[in-house]
């Protein structure tokens, strides 16, 4: 993984510092001396993360930060503060600002090294979700959905800390943050309640059992692949937590806990959580979108010439079908014109309902054009199809639509065409030319009947 990291220092010394650590670990550096120029290299240069000295003279730490995190083009990008202050107080006005995380100067090589990994990680992250996102065309949506909706209801957040004292401690400073605060006895338990309704996962490293070891097995699985997780560490435990942050923790705080800073923390993970879900909705959406009609519920055209293609290509050598019917309702443009078009509406939910709830499980039922849908059945031959059709009419013609709006019920009917795919033979759009020329033939015999491609195997059904 080689990260672009930009370093901002006003001092010259400083800045060559961090950028002989980083380009040890093969990371590109990027260097500004102060906030203005920062500001302008992030646009130009799009850096993975920034490194961000807190005082200096023009415009300090504090104020860079805030600008890059106000910038929806740059608010994803991590920025860690580097300062030679400790206070605590410093912290929390820096992760106030919207800062990832801070390293007091001089700065420790495992945590620089850990902390950049870890945070570009979460960026990479985000990046690709927001990339899925940008493939749907929804990306400038998404980005003002994202920073509008600072969504922080309570969050869920699991708890692990063996000394009860210190338990309590935590679960006590966290009250404004956590709706629910979740406490398991054994790791057996903490595996088992980690699902995706958990906001962010507090391990101490202190204790008998190897919290480390509980990283690497969470992160190794679905439930607990995406969960945040924060460390609580003593400040002697560098080397643990360097290695907690390897293994996919996402965040620490050393001991003695400070409120503010545990809640500061604990926050911008939770933010973090709910981007990743939010993003991971909006794509699973666009997906369903994507591949189905919205008015039916059924799939669409696009989805159907996917599945049939992916059907026959796999179809066996000697098994007979796919079978494709074509089903299209007589006299459909009158509902509208006599009743209007949401009366027309009902009446294709209604035919579309009846023919999804009188098929196998496993034949796709699509909505193919305006009034017309296809059903596809795996392995199916003439005969088995033409009884389906026929079945498929019987459905829609037994019983009378309602229009909704008071408007009373109407006697639909369909007609419907069949065809099967040849051995070795056609692909899906002749299968479906072929189907639509039989429905044709339907449609000439009187409407509310069945036809097949090979018209002398197939009986055709007439209503009476
Ligand atoms: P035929 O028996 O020959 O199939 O006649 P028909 O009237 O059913 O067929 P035609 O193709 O002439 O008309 C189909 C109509 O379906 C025309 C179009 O306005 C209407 N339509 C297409 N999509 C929708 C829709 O989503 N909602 C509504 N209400 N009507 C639709
Ligand atoms: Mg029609
Ligand atoms: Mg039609």
């Amino acid at each position: 993984m080689s990260a672009r990291v930009l370093v901002v220092d006003d001092v010259e010394v400083n800045v060559r510092l961090l950028e002989a650590k980083l380009s040890s670990e093969y990371f590109t550096v990027i260097t500004a001396s102060g906030g203005p120029q920062a500001l302008a290299l992030v646009q130009s240069e799009r850096p993975d993360i920034v490194l961000l000295d807190v005082m200096m003279p023009e415009m300090d730490g504090f104020e860079v930060c805030r600008r890059l995190k106000a910038d929806p083009h740059s608010a994803d990008i991590p920025v860690v503060m580097v300062t030679a202050l400790s206070e605590v107080s410093d912290r929390v006005r820096g992760l106030q600002a919207g800062a990832d995380d801070f390293l007091t100067k001089p700065v420790n090589d495992i945590a620089l090294f850990a902390r950049v990994r870890s945070l570009v990680r979460l960026k990479r992250m985000t990046e690709e979700w927001r990339l899925r996102e940008e493939v749907y065309g929804r990306f400038d949506n998404v980005i003002a959905e994202t920073r509008r909706a600072e969504d922080m209801s309570p969050a869920r957040i699991l708890l692990w800390e063996e000394n009860s004292f210190a338990g309590d401690r935590i679960a006590e400073m966290l009250q404004g943050v956590a709706s629910a605060v979740l406490r398991p006895s054994a790791p057996e338990q903490l595996r088992e309640v980690v699902d995706a309704s958990i906001d962010l996962l507090i391990l101490s490293l202190a204790g008998q059992q190897d919290a480390l070891r509980l990283v690497a097995q969470l992160r190794g699985s679905e439930a607990g692949r995406l969960v945040p997780i924060l460390l609580v560490a003593d400040g002697e435990e560098l080397p643990r937590l360097a290695k907690g942050l390897d293994l996919g923790a996402n965040d620490y705080i050393t001991r003695p806990l400070d409120r503010n800073e545990l809640t500061a923390r604990a926050r911008s993970q939770i933010r973090r959580k709910r981007l990743q879900d939010r993003l991971q909705d909006n794509y699973q959406r666009s997906l369903a979108l994507a591949l189905t009609d919205s008015l039916t519920g059924l799939y669409n055209r696009r989805y159907l010439m996917a599945h049939l293609d992916g059907l026959m290509a796999r179809a066996a050598e000697n098994t007979e079908g796919p079978a494709v019917l074509m089903l299209d309702i007589d006299y459909f443009k009158r509902v509208n014109d006599n009743h209007g078009h949401p009366a027309g509406d009902a009446v294709l939910r209604e035919v579309a309902s009846r023919i999804a709830r009188h098929v196998r499980a496993f034949d796709l039922v699509a909505r193919y054009g305006g009034e017309e849908f296809v059903v596809v059945m795996p392995e199916t031959s003439l005969a088995i199809a033409a009884m389906v059709g026929e079945r498929l009419r019987n459905v829609v013609a037994a019983k009378p639509i309602a229009l909704g709006d008071g408007q009373g019920e109407l006697e639909m009917t369909i007609s419907v065409g069949i065809a099967i795919a040849r051995e070795g033979g056609d692909g899906p759009t002749a299968v479906l030319q072929r189907a639509d020329k039989a429905l044709y033939e339907a449609k000439g015999r009187g409407r509310n009947c069945v036809a097949g491609s090979i018209a002398e195997i197939l009986p055709v059904s007439q209503a009476s």
